[in-house]
């Protein structure tokens, strides 16, 4: 039987902000999964906290006293992977938005297309990667699920069937213990992977546009439709634009270079003819 939100396998995460205490273990045990770099950045980011060493981090929600944490979203339709020329980037089957450093060509489009200013770049590296929550086999524990979601000591943030977390998601906004009536990730941008349920508006330190603002900049059919969506005939092509200016610009350097040669050749061959 088909699904909602996508097929079987498709997973995702839901994170409960009233179920947070902001102890800041989901980024522990990320840093620990994925072997990142233990700098200190003070106990709640600044920001979005997010960096080439920081894969997920918490951030205060404004004066409100809740904490949320932030990562890549996952999206059903990401604007990242339809940026990426050489497909470093890809939708997996089971949900996850995966990288592929070896394919990476370092042009930072991804990083641009994002609509939630995720991706981040390794600057100081000298081989620099692309960073974002992985949501991957690689990052995920015993029971299947990623370290991030096995350690929460309250379950505020929570991995399984995207389609049954958004049934739990409903479940609990029903049941009248004062969440807003809204699942962050369940339509915007065409729907994401990992979703969030609050009591307080998390939009603006998650990076999701503001109630009105989508129509305001005359756009308000992305607060369901995907970016990809909207311009699928632009990113269709994106790969032929670019054989095609690169193959241009191979085919100009080839003749001018023909033309050097051949100037050189008949001027050694007059010079040959003086001797
Ligand atoms: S481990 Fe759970 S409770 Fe602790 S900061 Fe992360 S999401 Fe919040
Ligand atoms: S949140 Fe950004 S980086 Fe993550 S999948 Fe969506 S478009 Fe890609
Ligand atoms: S899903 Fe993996 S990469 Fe993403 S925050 Fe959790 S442990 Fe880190």
């Amino acid at each position: 039987m088909a699904r909602e939100g996508g097929n079987e396998r498709m997973k995702g995460i839901l994170t409960d902000v009233t179920r947070c205490i902001g102890c800041r273990r989901c980024v522990e045990a990320c840093i620990a999964v994925n072997k990142l770099p233990r700098i200190y950045t003070g106990r709640f980011a600044k920001g979005d906290g997010l960096s080439g060493g920081r894969l997920t981090a918490v951030a205060e929600v404004g004066q409100t006293g809740r904490t949320v944490r932030h990562q890549c979203l996952h999206c059903l339709e990401p604007s990242c992977v339809a940026a990426c020329l050489v497909g470093a980037l890809k939708k997996t089957p089971d949900g996850a938005v995966t990288y592929d450093a070896a394919k990476c060509i370092g042009c930072r489009y991804c990083m641009l297309a994002c609509p939630f200013a995720i991706p981040r770049y390794e600057w100081a590296e000298r081989a620099p990667r692309i960073r974002k929550c992985r949501m991957d086999q690689a990052c995920r524990g015993e029971s299947g699920a990623p370290a991030c979601t096995e350690v929460c000591p309250t379950h505020a943030t929570i991995f399984g069937n995207r389609a049954d977390l958004l049934a739990e998601a409903r479940r609990r906004i029903e049941s009248g213990a004062g969440y807003l009536p809204r699942i962050w990730g369940e339509r915007d941008f065409g729907g994401a992977c990992v979703l969030y349920i609050s009591d307080v508006d998390v939009s603006a330190v998650l990076g999701f546009p503001a109630a009105g603002e989508l129509a305001r900049r005359g756009v308000a059919t992305l607060a369901e439709k995907s970016i990809p969506s909207l311009n699928r005939g632009w990113t269709l092509v994106t790969p032929i634009q670019f054989a095609t200016v690169f193959g241009s610009l191979l085919g100009l350097w080839l003749l001018r270079r023909r033309s050097r040669l051949m100037a050189e050749g008949g001027a050694e061959a007059e010079t040959g003819e003086d001797q």
